[in-house]
């Protein structure tokens, strides 16, 4: 692979410029809900402290169009000084005079926050004056902010253009290697397993997996549309009427490349996600006109776990059901199972699935999960990521 890591990169004493992703959940009243995405930072972070770089972190948090206090990073600062046991000076903004001044004073092992980089609407803009004043920050950049990579922004694709010195971090080298360890040359059998609500969402995943994997397992939502395109009645599951013709040359595709695609074969109904008064299980021929399949049943979970126990590879995206409900959960569960107790390489990413996989209390069973969602499902749909490339030397 053609990026470097910060291990490569001499760091002493250099003014190291690391993007993180500090995009953490907070409550009505600015507490952080969850720390996992400063957690997972600290690799990195504490690399550069120890090499002796100068450290300046810069984040987005929440989707601000300009400076608002509800969303200063200010408490991030806080926690990540408590994780990492030393002071953590916050900057009043992310570029401009005090922002430089407050750098050139850093020593070697101190560490800076900027303030939050969306306060200005050229960061996403990736506008040539903000680029230009951000990397002016720094000697050495780093990437470590993989759910952002998707993105060409100014602190995660322009700013590469300035600095000559640049690699990933750890957390953003991890995941580009367990991605194309399934995309380039994976053991095989490889197998997608794929859900969510809607097939517009994954389109272009499904596309690209095709050619890639031996088997994909499609549930939850989007198999409707895939079902509904075999002929089938659906009673009123979710359907993409626009996306008929392309589920059916999916379908078409795959069994001429001889890949194996798995649909369920029964599903778990009721009139509407909220109902769980009525809740009949019913095999896929069998939809009643007047309910939705809200969650795969019993038979296709037994289907998919067969599919996948000789499988040595496998990526996970997207639940089987409404897996927010008790009763639409367990075609979710057994699938988070199958991959659990896989001997295989597996992967497992995407904001939902992530919490399914939370909710099954099995997260420490797969061999990865990702931090991201856009930019897993893009580098899995087979495009490149700005962020990435950027990286490339
Ligand atoms: P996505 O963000 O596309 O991965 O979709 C995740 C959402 O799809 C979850 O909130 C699920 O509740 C929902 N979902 C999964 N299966 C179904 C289904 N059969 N009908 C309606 N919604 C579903």
């Amino acid at each position: 692979m053609g990026i470097p890591s910060i291990k490569d990169l001499n760091l002493k004493q250099k003014r190291v410029l690391i993007r993180v992703d500090f995009n953490v959940p907070l409550n009505e009243n600015g507490i952080i809900t969850d720390d996992a995405r400063i957690r997972a930072a600290l690799p990195t972070i504490s690399h550069a402290v120890g090499q002796g770089g100068r450290v300046i972190l810069m984040s987005h948090l929440g989707r601000p169009k300009k400076a608002d206090k509800k969303l200063s990073l200010i408490p991030v600062a806080r926690r990540l000084s408590e994780l990492l046991g030393t002071s953590v000076n916050m900057a009043p903004d992310c570029i401009g005079p005090k922002v430089s001044a407050m750098v050139d004073e850093l020593k070697p092992g101190e560490v800076l926050m900027l303030e939050n980089l969306r306060f200005h609407p050229e960061e996403e803009k990736n506008e040539p004056g903000f680029v230009k004043e951000l990397a002016s920050l720094g000697d050495v950049y780093i990437n470590d902010a993989f759910a952002t990579a998707h993105r060409a922004h100014a602190s995660t694709a322009g700013v590469c253009e300035h600095i000559k010195a640049k690699g990933a971090g750890f957390l953003l080298m991890k995941e580009v290697e367990y991605i194309n360890k399934a995309l380039v040359e994976p053991a095989r059998p490889f197998a997608a397993v794929l859900g969510g609500a809607k097939v517009s969402d994954k389109l272009e995943l499904v596309e690209n997996l095709l050619d890639k994997a031996d088997k994909i397992i499609i549930g939850g939502g989007m198999a409707f549309t895939f079902i509904k395109a075999l002929g089938q009645g659906i009673g009123k599951s979710l359907l993409e009427q626009d996306l008929l013709e392309t589920a059916r040359s999916i379908l078409e595709k795959a069994r001429a490349q001889g890949v194996k695609l798995y649909l369920p074969v029964d599903c778990v109904c009721a009139s509407g996600p909220k109902d769980t008064q009525r809740v009949l299980t019913r095999t896929i021929q069998e939809i009643p006109d007047d309910l939705m399949g809200l969650d795969i049943g019993p038979a296709s979970a037994e289907l998919f776990t067969v599919a996948l126990s000789d499988c040595r590879t496998i990526v996970w995206n997207g639940p089987m059901g409404v897996f927010e409900t008790k009763e639409f959960a367990s075609g979710t569960m057994s699938v988070a199972k199958a991959v659990a107790s896989s001997q295989g390489l597996t992967i497992v990413g995407g904001g939902d699935t992530d919490a399914a996989l939370h909710a099954s209390g099995l997260e420490g069973k797969v061999s990865f999960v990702s931090t991201a969602g856009g930019a897993f499902l893009e580098m899995l749909g087979g495009r490149t990521l700005p962020g990435v490339k950027a990286l490339e030397k």
